[in-house]
């Protein structure tokens, strides 16, 4: 259960399925992100925040929650490495992040099994095209870059994580986490 740092406890939770770093690759992003913000400016993303989102349920009942991870239990998927080697910048909300230019096709299969495991829970969903990325910058200024240093990083497992909008932003607690195969 997550608790608010006040331990109120939260429901609805804000619950979203991510790709979490390893401590090694964590600190490879948080480099990145220095770099990025060199030439983009903006305010970086504490380096324990930084993730890839899998696909974003939102306001969740905790009741629905053994439903949930009952169905995610059943996925199949497989181990992937991912190259981060894309800088971006959306306009519409000023982010700039990192991704992959060559998405391997296991990262769209496990996505695909996330999104029909929460319907299969019975939760209201809204699945949107998914862009995998990191987001290592907000209120950035986008614009030319040299060459950017390539992240590798081995994804083995994915995690279920709460978010909690806080006064200093959003607070994220892995809640489950599962193996890759
Ligand atoms: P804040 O909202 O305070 O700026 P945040 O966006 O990091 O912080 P959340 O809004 O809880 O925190 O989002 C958690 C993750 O889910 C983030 O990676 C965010 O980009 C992603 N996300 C949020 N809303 C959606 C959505 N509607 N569709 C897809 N991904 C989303
Ligand atoms: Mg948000």
């Amino acid at each position: 259960m997550t608790e608010t740092t006040s331990g109120k406890l939260l429901d609805p939770l804000r619950l979203f399925f991510a790709l979490w770093p390893d401590d090694a690759t964590r600190t490879t992003l948080n480099h990145t992100g220095k770099w990025l913000h060199k030439h983009w400016d903006g305010r970086r993303m504490r380096a324990d925040t930084l993730h890839l989102t899998l696909a974003f349920l939102g306001r969740t009942p905790v009741a629905q929650l053994d439903a949930l991870t009952a169905s995610v239990d059943a996925i199949e998927a497989q181990a992937l490495e991912l190259t981060l080697d894309q800088p971006g910048h959306w306009q519409h909300n000023r982010v700039g992040w990192l991704g992959p230019s060559q998405p391997p096709p296991q990262l769209g299969e496990l996505v695909s099994a996330l999104n029909a495991a929460i319907q299969q829970s019975g939760i209201a969903f809204d699945a949107r095209p998914h862009v995998p990325h990191v987001t290592l910058l907000r209120n950035a200024a986008g614009g030319g870059l040299p060459a950017c240093q390539p992240v590798a990083w081995s994804v083995r497992d994915f995690v279920l994580v709460s978010s909690r909008i806080e006064e200093d932003g959003a607070n994220y607690d892995v809640i489950r986490r599962w193996s890759l195969t």
